[in-house]
């Protein structure tokens, strides 16, 4: 013969609060994928025309890093050459069309 009933054991501990955690509401997050460092053909998520991007480069730290370690060790004309290399710099994509920012390819 058991004992079937419940006993809820009170501890003297209260139950841990319930802590509602915040919920982010959705974001439409526009997928334009990885971007390299030419332009890509897309359609822009601003405007929706098919787009070829615009790049823009900008040097990037490494872009510096790298000119100050070919003027150390190589010679000093050699400093000019990661900034003239395309993939040696960062690529920012826009579109021509509306100006949007797309995204950056990061060297
Ligand atoms: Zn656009």
């Amino acid at each position: 013969m058991t004992d079937s009933t419940v006993v809820f054991v009170n501890s003297g501990q209260p139950p841990p609060p319930y802590i509602a955690q915040p919920v982010a509401p959705p974001v439409a997050v526009v997928m334009t994928g990885p971007v390299g460092s030419e332009p890509i053909i897309m359609a822009c998520p601003s405007c929706r025309h098919q787009i070829a991007t615009r790049v823009e480069r900008a040097a990037s730290s490494k872009t510096h890093i790298i000119a100050c370690l070919l003027c150390l060790f190589v010679c000093w004309p050699c400093v000019c050459v990661p900034y003239c290399v395309d993939s040696c710099n960062n690529a920012n994509h826009y579109c021509p069309n509306c100006n949007a920012y797309i995204g950056s390819y990061n060297f």
